[in-house]
């Protein structure tokens, strides 16, 4: 088990307009493997210190995401992340290229922010987080559809819904462990998404309503009674992301 998260906070980043912005795969020259890398835009990384000289060691690994609950997040951490066990598209560790289809409440709970957290997130209302992982190509065992009974277009204008769940070859191990240096995955940060409002009146939230989607606590953690939730759209309710 780490000791310790350390941060490297000169990798910590805003993703919107008018911050780290870009529209379309990224063309910055750095080798992130056969995957384009599209902007995760509403959403702020805080960056985890992996190891000295990162960019050589991990040339060639793809950028994917992990939506989880949160106390299951500090647990995959700190001790690594356990492969699941009967899934749709077989064992293994389950990540996404697309940040938007990570955090559907089913993966990524949505949470209120109380009073003591406020002075951290000031004007936020709701939180939500997820991992964000670098995985080696050959380690991708399988690529497959969203397991979310999704009825709609699309989850992501930037990620077919076909190739949207990845499966990570858990190579038979019980946990994989960040600090391993012959770990398929490592976890590269934290995305964080502040809102004033609840995120399910996003628009990039929409499809959530095409989804699954309950408001039972052991399944999708909307932080919110389904049915307010439901007014709150129907009045049209908008909903802004916090980057202060
Ligand atoms: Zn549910």
């Amino acid at each position: 088990m780490k000791e310790e998260i350390k941060l490297n906070p000169s990798y910590n980043r805003i993703y919107a307009h008018g911050h780290t912005y870009w529209e379309g795969p990224i063309n910055d020259g750095i080798d992130r493997g056969n995957k384009s890398y599209f902007c995760p835009v509403g959403w702020q990384r805080w960056s985890f210190y992996v190891t000295d000289n990162f960019d050589q060691k991990f040339k060639g690994w793809c950028i994917c995401y992990h939506g989880t609950k949160f106390e299951y997040g500090l647990s995959i951490l700190l001790n690594g992340m356990k492969p699941a066990k009967i899934k749709a598209l077989g064992d293994g560790v389950y990540t996404t290229p697309s940040i938007n289809y990570a955090c559907h409440p089913r993966y990524a709970e949505v949470k209120p922010i109380f009073e003591a957290a406020r002075k951290i997130f000031k004007s936020g209302a709701y939180i939500q987080f997820v991992l964000e992982c670098r995985v080696y190509p050959n380690d991708i065992k399988r690529i497959g559809c969203e397991t979310l009974r999704f009825k709609g277009a699309r989850i992501d204008p930037n990620i077919k819904n076909e190739a949207i769940e990845w499966v990570i070859d858990h190579k038979n191990r019980r946990n994989l462990d960040f600090n391993d240096p012959t770990s398929p995955i490592i976890c590269t940060g934290v995305m964080i998404r502040v809102t004033d409002d609840h995120p399910g009146l996003l628009p990039e939230s929409q499809w959530w309503y095409q989804s699954h989607i309950c408001g039972k606590n052991k399944c999708c953690r909307i932080g919110i009674n389904l049915d307010l939730l439901q007014r709150k759209r129907q009045s049209e309710t908008i909903c802004n992301i916090i980057y202060d």
